[in-house]
């Protein structure tokens, strides 16, 4: 049975506005489903400026293009204008624009024809103007079964919002959020990490700044406390929006990195500190220091704070076990939707240059005074010796892998699903048994009796993160 609720944005207003009384909760009000079960995905969102003479229809049926909606009460209301001008009305359009730009979703502020099936954003007024609590700063129906709707209207209420320096990114937030709840996302309140939620467009949460974008990260969900999702224990709102839209290109910018230190080229001492800057629109996932082509070290992305990730430095160790010998240096910077760039080399000196490998790390190879390993080349579930022969980075069992949720086998290809391995709860990606057994591939090897116990025995053992 599908439930509709009526979900609100609720934000304590940033910054200088930070006492500011806070929004209320809001209520969330069950009603029966509206019956579109079987209703294709609405491919474009409208954001609707209103210049004047908004009228909106409280019915109990809703249509965007009608400007009726469930919401209010039954009546005609008059929405007021947006209340600022053409370039923070062209900012706003633009943010919104761009934290939808991974899905395949169009974004537009020019009304759709008749035969577009699409969602509204009504970008404007006050929540008084349709007789909703005045600290209302949006609100948009959310399927009780989280199924996208169409042809619906989200409420934005632009001039309810503190018109100071953060007006774009939080009337952008909060589009993002009442739009995303059409398309069945709930709110997020911590990622599965314990990491706040407090940079994804889906929380409440004030306790940091910048521009939102929805995250790949699982989340538990919640407005203000931990509760599970309203369908499922966690959800990532990124999966969601690729799950329903499919995906495109990010518009956001790649990260930038430079590094600091060395200051050039030169000798590398054992147990040399490398920093390096670096800053991403998205945000900095993580660094890598490369070492004649190989992340040696990786550093996760500092805390996202009041103006969101501040671009930091980066400070990653040379390991003890890096041999001697000619090293290209770089560091690659990381944005979690995998965008990296990657910083020129600096041509290092450790020592002597490396003659044979018998100096190198095992299973390197000696080539113009360089210790490296070959370019890794086995796939996802090919059979590996040794972690570098691997392109996912990873050898688990005797066969590459790569990291996945654990709480969502969706993180893995076809035939393969999501498993912690050993005291690790991060997952692996393992073939599923009875893909692993060989019953589907004759030319399999492992395809006897014991092999097939011996997978089975390994498989699915499932480790749930708390
Ligand atoms: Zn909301």
């Amino acid at each position: 049975m599908r439930w509709l609720v009526h979900a609100v944005v609720l934000a304590a207003a940033p910054g200088a506005h930070a006492d500011a009384p806070l929004h209320r909760a809001d209520p969330v009000i069950v009603a029966p489903a509206l019956g579109r079960a079987d209703v294709p995905v609405a491919r474009t969102l409208y954001l609707d400026r209103c210049v004047g003479g908004c009228t909106v229809h409280g019915t109990m049926v809703d249509d965007a293009m009608t400007n009726s909606s469930s919401i209010p009460e039954t009546g005609t209301y008059q929405l007021g204008a947006f209340a600022y001008g053409d370039a923070e009305w062209a900012a706003i359009v633009a943010c919104v624009t761009e934290v939808y730009s991974p899905y395949a979703i169009t974004i537009t502020e020019t009304e759709p024809s008749a035969s577009t099936y699409y969602n509204k954003a009504l970008v404007a007024g006050l929540p008084a103007d349709v007789k909703l609590d005045t600290s209302t700063l949006g609100i948009a129906l959310l399927a009780g079964d989280c199924h996208p709707l169409g042809n619906s209207l989200a409420f934005v209420f632009a001039n309810v919002h503190p018109h100071d320096a953060t007006f774009v990114t939080n009337v952008c937030w909060t589009v993002t959020q009442e739009s995303a709840h059409l398309y069945g996302l709930d709110h997020e309140f911590v990622f599965t990490d314990g990491v706040s939620a407090c940079a994804d467009p889906m929380t409440y949460r004030g306790d940091c700044g910048g521009e939102k974008f929805f995250r790949p990260h699982e989340a538990f969900c919640g407005r203000v406390a931990q509760e599970h999702c309203r369908c499922g224990e966690a959800q990532s709102s990124h999966r969601l929006l690729v799950e329903r839209f499919g995906s495109a290109t990010p518009t956001t910018a790649p990260p930038e990195v430079t590094i600091t230190q060395p200051a050039g080229p030169g000798s590398l001492a054992a147990g040399a500190s490398i920093v390096a800057h670096a800053s991403a629109q998205r945000g900095v996932d993580h660094v890598a220091l490369l070492l004649n082509g190989y992340p040696w070290v990786t550093a996760p992305g500092v805390a996202f704070g009041g103006s969101g990730q501040a671009g930091a430095d980066y400070t990653l160790a040379l390991p003890a076990a890096v041999p001697d010998g000619v090293i290209d240096l770089a560091v690659a910077a990381y944005d979690d939707l995998g965008a990296v760039t990657t910083t020129p080399a600096l041509t290092m000196m450790k020592g002597e240059p490396c003659a044979s490998a018998a100096t190198c790390a095992a299973h390197q190879s000696c080539s113009d005074g360089r210790c490296a390993w070959a370019t890794p080349s086995a796939a996802l579930d090919d059979a590996c010796d040794y972690v570098q022969q691997c392109a996912s980075g990873l050898c688990i069992r005797g066969k590459c892998s790569q990291a996945c949720d654990i709480d969502d086998d969706t993180t893995c290809p076809e035939h393969f699903a999501c498993d912690g391995v050993g005291s690790n709860t991060d997952g692996v990606c393992s073939r599923t048994s009875a893909e692993a057994a060989g019953c589907c591939d004759a030319g399999r090897a492992g395809g006897s009796a014991s092999g097939l116990l011996a997978l089975l025995v390994l498989a699915r053992i499932r480790r749930r993160r708390s």
